[in-house]
């Protein structure tokens, strides 16, 4: 870590997506092996979140960390931004994740899941204040936030405060999404460390991969895995700190680790970065819709997420699975994280402002229309109100 000499493993344990039973419970013995496995063989940053596996992935990295393995993490966890209504809730809920995570102290706290909404409210609140006294009375050890919003927001949250790292949602198909190369860049060289998460996307790089693409990567001179060339791509970046992975396969974390062990920054040859440039223009022809996340559309005076209405059917058509995103559709528009308030695509009323202002020349409200068709329906709410349920478990 920049800021303290801190020393991380460059590979982290996420614990969003563990090892899980049929039900959609976690596997605890499977899930714990893994995680002591992990960091028997060095991976020394373990990332959770309140919402995680609908509240119970805070309680389980408690349970999991216990017989010495606590002293030997770094542990992260954050704030729900989107509960906070009043100050004295940034206590109430440190307090309750230091009980569930059975630890004293968070090494690394996160305000959670911001954009640029978001990050007003809880600054209003006295988020600042919060994280300040936390710190100074030892409950929180770095102060951080993690980011979902536009470019220009992140910058403005970076320069908001004292931050000691961030994180970011980042792989070589996001590098002009959120906060992107440019939000790395600007929040390393300000002396932040930098947290990556969904360096695979959620999977989806690595999942299903379009034959046009696997083409692409069967041409290498050396043969490495989707997963492998997109890790690599990541760290790539002298400027990243950790890269967080959801691990929950006895084989990927092998395999996770193993490249941790061998990769450095700067390592990829010209030809090798100008390969992954041409697997990144590939997805984004199979991609439904060329948005890049650049946010000069927004914002739409009825409400709607432009860009993130995108992402979702992108993702849709990326890694095929209607019903998780149909699920993740809900929950990121319907205001169960983020902003609190509905963004979703049925909102625009076809006023036709933001359409000349796309430099991708995406006829927006035609596409919308595709949107709500493929991802909204008649059981939308129900969706909306179990994404609530879920985000909001304790
Ligand atoms: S056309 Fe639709 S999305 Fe675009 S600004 Fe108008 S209401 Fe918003
Ligand atoms: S302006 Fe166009 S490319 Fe940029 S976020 Fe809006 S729809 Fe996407």
């Amino acid at each position: 870590m920049p800021k303290t000499g801190d020393e991380l493993s460059i590979l982290g344990f996420g614990c969003m997506r563990l090892a899980s039973k049929a039900d959609g419970s976690i596997d605890e013995e499977r899930a714990t092996k893994q995680l002591r496995f992990a960091i028997d063989q060095g991976v020394n940053y373990v990332d959770t979140a309140w919402p995680y596996h609908g509240g119970q992935s805070e309680p389980f990295v408690g349970r999991a960390l216990s017989g010495g393995y606590r002293e030997k993490v770094r542990l992260a966890t954050k704030l729900p931004s989107w509960l906070i209504e009043k100050r004295e809730d940034m206590d109430k809920y440190l307090n309750a994740q230091l009980e569930k995570l059975k630890t004293d102290h968070i090494d690394y706290y996160l305000v959670h899941a911001l954009v640029g909404d978001l990050w007003d409210t809880v600054e209003n609140h006295g988020v600042k204040e919060f994280l300040n006294k936390a710190k100074a009375e030892g409950r929180i050890k770095n102060a951080g936030f993690s980011f979902h919003g536009a470019s220009e927001d992140f910058k403005r949250i970076v320069d908001a405060h004292d931050w000691d790292f961030c994180q970011i949602q980042y792989n070589f198909l996001d590098g002009r999404n959120q906060a992107g190369t440019k939000g790395l860049k600007y929040a390393a060289k300000k002396g932040l460390g930098v947290v990556i998460m969904e360096p695979l996307r959620g999977g989806n790089l690595t999942r299903n991969v379009p034959p046009a693409v696997q083409k692409i990567w069967d041409g290498a001179a050396i043969k490495r895995t989707p997963a492998e060339w997109a890790l690599r791509w990541v760290w790539n970046h002298p400027e990243v700190t950790v890269v967080l992975s959801g691990m929950n396969d006895e084989m990927h974390i092998r395999e996770n680790l193993r490249v941790a062990g061998q990769t450095h920054p700067n390592s990829l040859t010209k030809t090798e970065l100008q390969m992954v440039h041409s697997v990144e223009k590939k997805y984004r022809e199979l991609m439904k819709v060329g948005c890049t996340g650049c946010q000069y559309c927004m914002p739409c005076p009825n409400g709607v997420n432009i860009p993130l209405c995108f992402e979702e059917y992108n993702n849709l058509y990326l890694n095929g699975n209607a019903e998780v995103e149909k699920f993740m559709y809900a929950a990121r528009l319907g205001g169960a994280v983020g902003t609190g308030k509905p963004e979703f695509a049925s909102l625009c009323v076809k006023c036709g402002e933001c359409v000349d202002k796309c430099p991708q020349h995406i006829e927006i409200p035609v596409v919308l229309e595709s949107v709500v068709e493929e991802l909204e329906g008649s059981d939308l709410e129900q969706r909306v109100a179990m994404a609530k349920q879920a985000f909001k478990q304790t």
